[in-house]
């Protein structure tokens, strides 16, 4: 962006009398500051902004917010005085946004957000500029962050938008105004703070609030609660995505090779595609994408040879090679029951190879129910096709016991807080027709598991 200290004052409506510096971005963070930025300090829980608003300067901040109660602002450095500095700092990002004339895009879901932005992102660029959500910055800060730094000449801006409650989809939809939305899927993820699926679906559901009139709803059609939502919105533009034979775009077929996974569509685009992604859930959130990529004018033709080289952020069905030949599926970056459950069906039907091993850890953020969601995940581990169950992780005790009786020792390994059984047993006993799933929630880490197979620190 470039905006001069004057127009950011006019946005924050202050009483200040500001010069025509150009700011040409923000930051939150002075390590990661460039010359030219605005910077934003936060008081937080662990340490106040204000005390680097100095190393701000230093850095090359061209101005910095100060909150008007805190004391001895700084002397002849450009100070713009705000009530709070994180309203400021989305109050900047709706009149940037405001200003934009990229088509912006907001998708949420339970799972799947980060993947789908970067599937979509993938179709479009080579075609548009396309700037995204970087990792997962998609709460009330990192939203408004990616907004400000999209460059002005910017043509599609496609947004991740992150909720643990009620009010915050509305909240992220209404600040980037998407003529295009997204909603992955409905999971379990943040039962402990909505109480139900019902709630979690209607908590999504909310991004429709900040929808352009000419806007565009695109939802995963085999959930009945989003069909039920979607049917009580009479005026809403929607097109549904899924397995199922009643949606707008449906996966007729598909199948996993060795580079990723070949499948075809039916309804409003035909044919066979390629993505080097593995898992029919992937596979779903690229409907997503194509759809999006055909409502903007892409032809088939062009949406099927970007396919083929879009790539994921790490840690989302990732495939890294290890030693002796072992192949892992790296997938640690979270977990909840419905990606659980999407990966361990990866793993039953995968043909890549055939010792098969599952690494799970626990889910976190379930709320009461957390020890039925992990007792359940014993009807979704097909013991004939998994050769080797390594869990690790308090809560997965509750799963262990399930499976005791009917998988022998050899097979079935449970850590409460120690790597190092399941290295070795991997070390042991894995080599190369083995394929080994990692997954839990972020918290288990573990991909630590995968640092001892592979040379990278
Ligand atoms: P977060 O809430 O942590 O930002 P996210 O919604 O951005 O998560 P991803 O990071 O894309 O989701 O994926 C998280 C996990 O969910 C990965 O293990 C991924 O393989 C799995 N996943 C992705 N899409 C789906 C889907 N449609 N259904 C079920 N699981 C999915
Ligand atoms: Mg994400």
């Amino acid at each position: 962006m470039k905006k001069t200290l004057q127009q950011i004052a006019d946005w924050l409506e202050l009483d200040q009398e500001m010069d025509e510096r150009l700011v040409t971005g923000v930051s939150i963070n002075t390590r990661t500051l460039e010359e030219g930025d605005l910077f934003i300090p936060f008081r937080g829980e662990k340490t106040n902004g204000h005390k680097y608003v100095a190393q701000a300067f230093e850095n090359g901040a061209v101005a910095s917010l100060w909150q008007k109660d805190e004391p001895n602002p700084p002397q002849n450095v450009p100070l713009l005085f705000v009530e709070d500095p994180e309203k400021a700092l989305q109050q900047m990002a709706v009149k940037y946004r405001g200003e934009h004339l990229a088509t912006f895009i907001g998708i949420t879901g339970s799972n799947g957000k980060t993947s789908t932005k970067d599937l979509l992102a993938g179709t479009l660029s080579p075609y548009f500029k396309v700037q995204k959500t970087e990792g997962n910055f998609n709460n009330q800060l990192g939203l408004p962050l990616t907004i400000l730094s999209l460059d002005e000449d910017t043509q599609f801006a496609i947004l991740e938008m992150g909720m643990d409650g009620y009010g915050q989809i509305e909240f992220l939809s209404k600040m980037a105004k998407p003529m295009f939305t997204v909603i992955t899927n409905i999971g379990e993820a943040h039962m402990e703070a909505l109480g139900s699926r019902e709630g979690i679906a209607k908590a999504k559901f909310e991004i429709i609030q900040g929808l352009l009139p000419e806007g565009k709803l695109y939802y995963d059609g085999d959930e009945p609660l989003l069909q039920q939502l979607v049917a009580k919105e009479a005026h809403l533009n929607t097109k549904s995505f899924g397995t199922g034979p009643s949606n707008d775009l449906q996966v007729s077929w598909m199948e996993t090779t060795k580079e990723g996974s070949v499948f075809c569509v039916k309804g409003m685009v035909e044919g066979e595609f390629f993505i080097p992604v593995l898992g029919q859930h992937q596979v779903k959130n690229t409907l997503a994408a194509i759809l999006i990529a055909q409502q903007v004018g892409l032809t088939d033709e062009e949406i099927r040879n970007s396919l083929e080289n879009v790539s994921l952020t790490n840690m989302r069905m990732q495939l890294v090679n290890g030693e002796h030949g072992t192949l892992f599926v790296n997938d640690a970056y979270n977990a909840a029951p419905t990606s659980m459950k999407a990966a361990l069906e990866f793993m039953k039907t995968t043909t890549m190879r055939k010792d098969k091993w599952i690494v799970i850890g626990d889910m976190l953020e379930l709320g009461q129910l957390e020890q039925q969601y992990h007792e359940d995940l014993a009807e979704e581990i097909d013991l004939q096709a998994i050769h080797h169950i390594c869990l690790y992780g308090p809560r997965m005790k509750h799963l262990y016991e399930k499976l005791i009786a009917q998988v022998p020792a050899e097979r079935l390994i449970w850590t409460e807080q120690d790597y190092e059984p399941i290295i070795e047993s991997i070390r042991s006993q894995a080599d190369e027709h083995s394929i080994i799933l990692l997954k839990g929630s972020r918290g288990m880490a573990l991909e630590h598991i995968l640092k001892a197979f592979t040379k990278e620190d």
